[in-house]
């Protein structure tokens, strides 16, 4: 492949692009992780990342390990084999959960769903309430299903858990929602959330953890499947002591102690405003452009990562071929069932408004090329509500100085 001038535009919805401040804070010589520095650092960045979980109870436990150790990692840590597990098919991410949990030994129930729709919180409650006996041991549920920008209630599906009298636990995974969308590990009553570095966090791939309530931590004692290397109570014994059971990515979390800095000087629910403007204009860009989302209930419209439908007979991967050739950027392809069928444009971590006008110009301009009926005026819809939300901010900042 010849050489592509510029930057390129890196839209998936993670890995996601990595700040120059992050990049730089990880070029460091490496460290004794067994040494008093290593231990100072490990012990004030596992307090640092409570905030993030918003969970002041919780425990916080950092893997070496992509996402899908730390899915795995919940399962073995808190059941035992043949213990039913309630899932729910969001899209890919959940069916690909639920078949990690399967092979685990565990007995899934996966509630089927139509891929345009989150987790429905009356059906679990239904579920739940049915199952007197509690031979649900645990429900997991997706929080914001990368596969289909569709981001479940998962206050209203603990509710729901809550209405049913039901004792399982709740594990829910934030991978691709964590630092992006608000989320309350505490108040939500989550016993495992599983998250992942290379999102919100700005991050590279690399990293996983949890934050674990004490009602996990107490199953965890009881639970049998078997576990070594994922086994929580090494590392928290280790962790007291600023130290980790095994070698940690001491370079990734030099990049973390960075990238939290950054989450702390923007602010978290500002962060989550930015996401959630970001979105909103991409909505009104593929609405102009006479195009169909994914997500069918605006309820549940992710702020990080918007699934658009291609009209019948056209091809989403052909249309996102055209968008990396002509325009050096990437579009994240659909995944599963709806391969083909949408493309995805990730608007999360490290990410401003002109870098969203910019995306939004090559989505546009690839439309055109790829001969797809398409409105004009995508760009446009998108920069007008833009201006307004900037103007607005400014407003309510000169009010604020006054
Ligand atoms: N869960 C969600 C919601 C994801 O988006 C992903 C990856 O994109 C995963 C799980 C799997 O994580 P990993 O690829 O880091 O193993």
């Amino acid at each position: 492949m010849s050489y592509r001038g510029g930057r390129h535009f890196l839209q998936i919805p993670g890995p996601t692009n990595i700040p120059e401040r992050v990049l730089r804070a990880m070029a460091a010589p490496t460290i004794d992780h067994r040494g008093p520095d290593f231990s100072r650092f490990a012990r004030e960045l596992l307090k640092e990342l409570k905030d993030i979980f918003k969970t002041t109870e919780g425990r916080i436990v950092v893997y070496p390990s992509s996402g899908t150790g730390a899915w795995e990692a919940a399962l073995v840590n808190t059941l035992s084999p043949g213990d039913s597990v309630l899932m729910v098919e969001t899209g890919q991410f959940a069916t690909l959960w639920s078949e990690l949990a399967a092979r685990m030994g565990l007995d899934v129930q996966f509630v089927p769903g139509d891929w345009r729709h989150g987790v429905d919180p009356a059906q679990v409650e239904r579920i739940l309430t049915d199952d007197s006996a509690h031979k649900i041991k645990a429900v997991g549920v997706v929080h914001n299903e990368t596969s289909t920008g569709i981001t479940s209630r998962i206050a209203e599906i603990r509710n729901a858990m809550d209405r049913a009298g039901h004792p399982a636990l709740f594990l829910v995974d934030v991978i691709s929602s964590l630092a992006s969308i608000d989320y309350h590990h505490d108040q939500w009553g989550v016993d495992v959330t599983i998250a992942g570095s290379q999102k919100g966090l700005m991050l590279p791939p690399g990293m996983s953890f949890h934050a674990v309530s004490a009602k996990a931590i107490a199953a965890s004692k009881t639970a049998r499947l078997p576990r070594a290397y994922w086994e929580w109570q090494p590392m928290f014994a280790q962790n007291e002591k600023g130290l980790f059971p095994f070698t940690p990515a001491t370079n990734l979390l030099y990049g973390l102690r960075e990238s939290l800095a950054m989450i702390r000087e923007e602010g978290l629910e500002n962060i989550f405003a930015r996401h959630a403007r970001h979105a909103e204009a991409t909505r009104r860009a593929v609405r102009a452009w006479g195009l169909e989302l994914l997500c069918q209930n605006a309820a549940e419209y992710s702020s990080v990562v918007t699934a658009v439908l291609v009209p019948a007979g056209h091809s989403a991967d052909a249309f996102r071929q055209q968008v990396l050739e002509n325009f050096n950027m990437s579009l994240g392809n659909g995944l599963g069932r709806v391969q083909d069928k949408v493309f995805r444009i990730g608007h999360l971590g490290d990410f401003n408004d002109l870098m969203l006008a910019g995306t939004l110009c090559g989505v546009e301009m690839g439309l055109e090329l790829a001969g797809i009926l398409h409105s004009k005026g995508g760009v446009a819809a998108a920069m007008d509500y833009l201006t307004v939300a900037a103007r607005q901010g400014s407003e309510s900042h000169a009010l604020a100085a006054r």
